[in-house]
């Protein structure tokens, strides 16, 4: 299952959208890793933690969390296309309004109302908390970045970059915020400069229709 980036349908099978014969972008892998870790980190993790740090005052036990569902990866990339890419902000919220209904229709709604994703101002909180990892999370907590950029490399080690990683630590002299900065660029440099701009191009609100 993929999302067309032109007109937010499903893509079930095929290289194209039977909705409206898009081909799948030849960037589609990166742009869905990138939205994969923004929203694991950026929203996953960092609700896990600043939880915990609002409930105990301080972070004591470290997560493993699942994977983000597919939905929620495709509503990442929406959010993506508006802050890396140049989609405007009521296009990236009619964006993921039609992904919701469509999840709705396919019964994958419950990671929705984990984020409370069907009000105007879960998607808003959502958006924002994408954002701000794309930032570097300057606003949260250092206790709560620091256990994301923890999160960020024991995941990048236990995928079999401890190589890369090791150049990272030296490079950053274990600055946890450096670190996070070097992820994010090296994230950004990945997609290319076109990746995310102009998506959505064939896509038509269905609330307006
Ligand atoms: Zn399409």
């Amino acid at each position: 299952m993929k999302l067309c980036l032109s007109c937010a349908s499903i893509i079930d099978n095929g290289n194209s959208c039977s909705a409206c014969g898009s081909p799948i972008s030849r960037d589609y892998d990166i742009i869905v890793s990138a939205a994969k870790s923004s929203v694991e980190f950026g929203i996953l993790y960092r609700n896990y933690y600043e939880s915990q740090l609002t409930r105990n005052g301080e972070i004591s036990s470290k997560a493993s969390i699942v994977p983000p569902d597919q939905w929620l990866v495709f509503i990442g990339i929406a959010a993506l296309s508006g802050i890396v890419g140049n989609a405007s902000y009521d296009l990236i919220k009619s964006v993921i309004r039609k992904i919701i209904s469509k999840a709705k229709r396919e019964g994958g709604e419950s990671c929705f109302t984990e984020f409370q994703l069907e009000s105007s101002h879960g998607i808003e909180i959502f958006i924002e908390y994408i954002r701000e990892y794309n930032e570097g999370m300057p606003n949260v907590s250092p206790e709560v970045r620091s256990a994301i950029v923890e999160e960020i490399l024991i995941h990048g080690i236990t995928k079999g970059n401890s190589e890369d990683f090791t150049a990272l630590l030296k490079r950053s002299r274990c600055n946890l915020s450096e670190i996070a900065n070097i992820l994010r660029e090296a994230q950004h440099k990945e997609l290319s400069s076109g990746s995310l701009h102009d998506l959505w191009d064939k896509m038509i609100d269905e609330e307006s229709h």
